[in-house]
């Protein structure tokens, strides 16, 4: 099956020959991409990297494109995302696929951290926005954008958007949008309450389930380490020089523990850096930025980086220390094992940590073989 039966038009088509990989649709994009076309609401839960973001991002771009002349140049379609970087990504693909379209789409992204004022001018004619909730009411509240003419509105990480850190924003960007509009709701791990809000909140949504990662272990790895507390950073070492890692992403529990583990990586010759909200957003954007392009080696981040990051081709995550839930084991796991790759997530699991991993492997609906570490020799390390 091709892009072509999708229903795309030619233009798109060109714009994807252009992108090398993107060959054939992914499931996700086979099924939503039809559906989004025709206007139908949809909730769709699909594992990590599966590629739910050229899913909504080509048919509502399409959308867009249709419209008559006079309706073009204004704000159409919103997407909402949990963290900065990830509305910049996001915004990425949308404007890799948008200037192949004449007249162009015009594409934006606003998010918190950075002085506004630049975002006012940018947003005069923007038709495709992805925003944080928190600046995009910010900018409502200074009048710089209009969302009463928003004909689609997607919600990625919906489940994250729905949590208790967003829900109060989103009620109030919802209470701005017009009554009648199309809602897309884009998740790779299924939450609860997302179903009661398709049933109450979407109209005759399309429901579309691929399924998160227990029902597919897929392509990524996952190694336990059985590890004293004390002995995880020079094993971490051990594990990257002695493995020949290419590139790792590191995941730890709090800010002060990332700049830690940060240091001594450093101090060990490892190019390594920090990613956390403890951060300027400057220096967030130069991590990030500095690990995309594979400059640094090692980028050791809190669960900022847990969702929705793209780094194409990330061969390794790490869990240094567990995270709260299930639900942020299965995202942070997601950015290694993209678009078809392969990828290994090691989890370094002290004892005391044994019984709250019991609660992930849980959902993952089976126990994952341990590795003991105790006679590796980390002397060097
Ligand atoms: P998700 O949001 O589902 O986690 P993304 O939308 O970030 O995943 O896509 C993951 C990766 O897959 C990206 O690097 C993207 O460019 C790539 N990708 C998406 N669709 C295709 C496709 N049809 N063919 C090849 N690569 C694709
Ligand atoms: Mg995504």
């Amino acid at each position: 099956m091709s892009f072509a039966s999708l229903g795309l038009h030619p233009e798109l088509l060109n714009a994807l020959a252009d992108q090398s990989g993107f060959q054939h649709p992914y499931p996700i994009q086979k099924k939503v991409i039809p559906a989004i076309l025709k206007g139908r609401d949809l909730l769709a839960i699909a594992k990590t990297g599966s590629g739910k973001t050229a899913a909504f991002v080509l048919p509502l771009l399409q959308l867009i494109r249709s419209q008559a002349p006079e309706a073009r140049g204004t704000l159409r379609v919103l997407v909402l995302v949990p963290t900065r970087e990830l509305a910049a990504q996001v915004e990425g693909v949308a404007n890799r696929f948008a200037r192949h379209l004449t007249p162009r789409v015009k594409t934006g992204a606003v998010f918190g951290g950075v002085a506004i004022n630049p975002q006012m001018i940018l947003l005069k004619g923007i038709e495709l926005l992805v925003a944080t909730p928190g600046r995009l009411l910010e900018l409502v509240a200074k009048r710089s954008v209009q969302l009463s003419g928003v004909a689609a509105l997607v919600l990625d990480e919906a489940d994250r958007l729905y949590g208790d850190d967003f829900r109060e924003e989103l009620g109030q960007v919802l209470a701005l949008l017009p009554q009648r509009r199309q809602n897309l709701m884009f998740s790779a791990t299924f939450a609860a309450e997302l179903e009661g809000l398709a049933a109450s909140r979407l109209r005759d949504p399309l429901r579309v389930e691929l399924g998160e990662e227990p029902s597919q272990p897929g392509l990524i790895a996952q190694d336990v380490y059985e590890v004293a507390a004390a002995r995880k950073g020079p094993l971490l070492r051990f594990l990257i020089k002695d493995g020949g890692w290419k590139q790792v992403l590191v995941f730890t529990s709090s800010q002060r523990r990332a700049d830690n583990v940060t240091k001594k990586l450093c101090d060990n010759g490892i190019a390594a850096a920090t990613f956390h909200g403890g951060m300027s957003q400057g220096g967030r954007t130069a991590a990030l930025a500095a690990f995309k392009t594979g400059e640094l080696r090692v980028l050791v981040a809190t669960d900022l980086a847990a969702r929705g990051i793209d780094v194409p081709y990330l061969p390794h995550v790490v869990n240094y220390e567990l995270p709260r839930s299930p639900t942020d084991y299965l995202h942070r796991i997601g950015r290694t094992g993209r678009a078809e790759n392969p990828g290994v997530a090691v989890t370094l699991l002290a004892p005391e940590e044994l019984q709250h991993f019991r609660v992930i492997e849980k959902r993952l609906g089976r126990r994952l073989p341990r590795i003991d570490s105790s006679e590796f020799d980390l002397s060097g390390c």
